[in-house]
């Protein structure tokens, strides 16, 4: 059968590599965002990109065009405060991550204790573009302690324009497995708690919902990890070859959103 992407009421749209490159919008992305609008569509923009929060992507946004609202935005840095929020409040955190996700974790009552004598209730590892040695150190002491551990996304690179990357929490991930052999319970994509709270958030079930984005392990993988549709663009990391061999199987495939334009 045909795939229909305007049945869906709910459209998850991940930025990097899907809307833009870098501070590039993507060619027809504009466009797309707005017949999205013009047919009534919901839009939420789900990054796992936790060095920015919604209101740093409200600004990004405007700056490339797109007229977007603040509760249409969610980083896998909410998610993850939202996250902590229930399974550990009030909890002392020791971040690895830039201040926008510190902001995000602070309105959720958590609190950074870098830099205090206080000991942490866990460890907190963000996309932390100030990453130095000593936090890395401190971090590994903590979770070679046994503290709970968490990731607010598993990405390796975030990609760029001209084809380069910025290496990304992933990576880190695996430094600090190399210390201390433990690896982070994730909340970000591919999980599906990010999902399941925007579902609620927004009143839509996981039927009324499909997922676009460029990252197979992430943001296609959705489809068997939160059972929803989901839409590979080649626009970004990814091409038809790396597709093919891959375990994670979209629901549909375009070159960009540009393409999906069309069947709206
Ligand atoms: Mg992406």
């Amino acid at each position: 059968m045909h795939f229909d992407p305007k049945k869906f009421d709910l459209f998850f749209l991940d930025m990097d590599g899907t809307l833009y490159l870098g501070d590039k919008l993507i060619d027809g992305a504009l466009e797309f965002v707005n017949t999205l609008k013009s047919r009534n569509k919901k839009i939420v923009y789900l990054t796992n990109n936790s060095s920015k929060n919604r209101y740093s992507y409200l600004e990004k946004m405007k700056k490339l065009g797109i007229e977007a609202h603040i509760d249409e935005f969610f980083t896998s840095g909410e998610a993850t405060a939202i996250y902590l929020q229930k399974n550990h409040p009030k909890a002392k955190v020791y971040l690895l991550g830039l201040n926008p996700l510190k902001q995000d974790l602070e309105e959720k009552g958590l609190r950074i204790i870098n830099g205090t004598t206080e000991k942490p209730d866990l460890v907190l590892l963000g996309f932390d573009q100030e990453l130095n040695y000593k936090k890395i150190w401190e971090a590994c002491d903590w979770i070679g302690e046994g503290l709970p551990y968490y990731a607010t996304h598993g990405d390796f690179n975030c990609p760029l324009e001209g084809g380069k990357v910025m290496p990304d929490t992933g990576s880190m991930m695996l430094m600090i497995e190399g210390s201390t052999g433990k690896m982070p319970i994730v909340v970000g994509k591919p999980n599906r708690v990010i999902i399941d709270m925007a579902c609620e958030k927004h009143q839509v079930s996981l039927e009324q919902c499909v997922m676009i984005g460029d990252r197979l392990y992430t943001d296609i993988r959705l489809k068997e990890t939160a059972g929803i549709d989901t839409i590979l663009v080649l626009s970004g990391e990814t091409d038809l070859p790396m597709y093919e061999s891959s375990p994670y199987k979209a629901s549909a495939i375009y070159p960009s959103v540009k393409e999906i334009i069309a069947e709206l």
